[in-house]
């Protein structure tokens, strides 16, 4: 059984993944996958430099993390367009990937974590139930600031274009509230869903 889980930023989603992970499902995960294309020689970089130029590569020959956020999130008016090239490049390599690796498990569950799941669309068809992790936006942008030392302007720009937690909502088969529940409890709470869909 295929599992798409997803949220916003800092909803908990590796959080849930490990929970998955514990209970014996092979895990998926598109960021790692997004970030091993953007290293230095990741398959990802020779369009990306034919794309926005030697600007977009640090000194090693790697995405510029810092400068593609800048240019994707804080730009005036760049944003979506900058993004749209981004993932454009980026996406058809990581549905080619995360699909290796889907073939190559034996687990009886895999879970790919997908934070653009909503925003993508194709997952949607590419997996058997949709999990969606939710919390309230205050408690997602403190544990972001938290973990990430962003500033809360930036953590707002992020959060502020992904989807919205109703269209989350409507796409998902199941959802799991993050909010004021301890660790042990959200993994009761995953076991409990693997025992209602396996
Ligand atoms: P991102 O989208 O940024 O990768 P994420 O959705 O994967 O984030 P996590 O990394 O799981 O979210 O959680 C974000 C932070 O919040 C982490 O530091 C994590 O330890 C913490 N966190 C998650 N869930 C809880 C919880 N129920 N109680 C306390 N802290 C939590």
């Amino acid at each position: 059984m295929k599992i798409g889980l997803t949220g916003g930023i800092g909803s908990g989603k590796s959080t849930v993944a490990r929970c998955w992970a514990e209970l014996g499902a092979c895990l998926i995960d598109t960021d790692a996958i997004a970030r091993s294309l953007t290293l230095a020689q990741g398959a990802a970089m020779p369009a990306i430099a034919k794309e926005f130029g030697p600007q977009a590569l640090d000194e090693n020959g790697a995405l510029d993390r810092a400068w593609m956020r800048q240019q994707a999130f804080a730009a005036p008016g760049a944003n979506s367009d900058v993004k749209r090239r981004l993932e454009a490049i980026l996406h058809p390599l990581i549905g080619a990937l995360t699909q290796e690796q889907a073939m190559a498990s034996t687990a009886a569950v895999i879970v790919f974590d997908v934070p653009l799941l909503v925003e993508s669309g194709r997952w949607r068809q590419r997996v058997d139930k949709v999990l969606v992790v939710d919390c309230e936006p205050e408690t997602q942008i403190a544990r972001v600031i938290a973990r990430n030392a962003w500033t809360r302007e930036a953590t707002l720009a992020v959060l502020q274009q992904q989807a919205s937690r109703s269209q989350r909502r409507a796409c998902a088969d199941a959802v799991l509230y993050n909010e004021a529940v301890t660790p042990d409890e959200l993994k009761q709470q995953v076991l409990t869903l693997a025992r209602h869909w396996t």
